[in-house]
């Protein structure tokens, strides 16, 4: 079966987010727990994550397909001392209100070496602030999510995940999620050559590490390495690719997310899909 909802809004509070994915037919959800643009928020309340669960409870939700995302300013590969603290503390926080909220699951963008320091030394450091916020927290999986390749970011090649993966102590709290658009923008081909891509991943990260999907469709052409979601069937990935996406039985039983920029679509672009099962 095929867990799909979107990227619903937090406003007014985390408890929000289960009921705005309700709206949209959703029977998945991402939510980010904090403002992604601070540095700091305040602590979740005991109402709030009281309310959470019961609006979780509400909808149907399970927290196996809820896939939270951290902050955008988090860049645990940063080469400076002091810089790579306040992402440490950051990203330790956000796994801690995952913690408090019941999930399993932190989605994050690994990082970006800013032309500093080699990809190895940056994806090294990736793998050491993980352990870290995994020796801090229990109970919740680090799911490096892969990238176009924009700018300075690493983690667009399957190799730099696995390389990642290789470096974290506990296997069994590290897990991916694979964004159509930037797998796509950083070069593979999914529309020519699906089998060829999936056959890929399997050989060089692995399906058991596959903890979610982003699915987006993308405004950029193969190998730009510029990330530009668009929605399902008007980018470049053309209809082909998301009727046998939905078939394809090895993204089942994982939260299957829509980053698409209109969110006045979403709860039909989810009947669409649904369509295509
Ligand atoms: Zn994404
Ligand atoms: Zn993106």
């Amino acid at each position: 079966m095929k867990y799909i909802g979107a990227h619903v809004s937090a406003s007014g509070g985390v408890e929000n987010a289960p009921l705005n994915a309700m709206e949209i037919g959703a029977n998945a959800f991402a939510l980010f727990t904090k403002n992604q643009r601070q540095w700091v928020s305040a602590p979740l309340t005991a109402k709030s994550i009281e309310l959470f669960k019961e609006n979780c409870r509400k909808g149907g939700f399970d927290p196996r397909y809820i896939l939270p995302h951290d902050s955008y300013l988090i860049n645990l590969g940063n080469f400076d001392e002091e810089a790579v603290q306040k992402s440490r503390a950051a990203f330790i926080d956000e796994m801690q209100r995952c913690e408090q909220l019941g999930l399993t699951m932190l989605n994050f963008h690994p990082g970006s070496h800013l032309n500093k320091v080699s990809i190895e030394k940056c994806l090294d450091d990736i793998a050491a602030n993980i352990n870290l916020a995994l020796s801090k927290t229990t109970g919740v999986t680090a799911v490096i999510e892969n990238t176009a390749g924009q700018g300075s970011n690493v983690g667009n090649r399957f190799e730099e995940i696995r390389y990642i993966i290789d470096r974290i102590d506990d296997k069994s709290r590290v897990g991916v999620c694979l964004d159509t658009c930037h797998t796509y923008s950083a070069g593979y081909d999914i529309l020519h050559n699906y089998d060829g891509v999936f056959d890929e991943f399997e050989k060089v990260i692995g399906f058991e590490y596959l903890r979610g999907i982003h699915l987006n469709d993308t405004k950029k052409p193969l190998a730009s390495r510029v990330d530009r979601h668009e929605s399902v069937g008007m980018g470049l990935l053309d209809m082909e690719f998301f009727k046998r996406f939905m078939t394809d039985k090895r993204f089942d039983d994982m939260p299957i997310i829509l980053e698409t920029p209109d969110e006045s679509r979403w709860a039909e672009e989810i009947s669409l899909l649904r369509s295509f099962e």
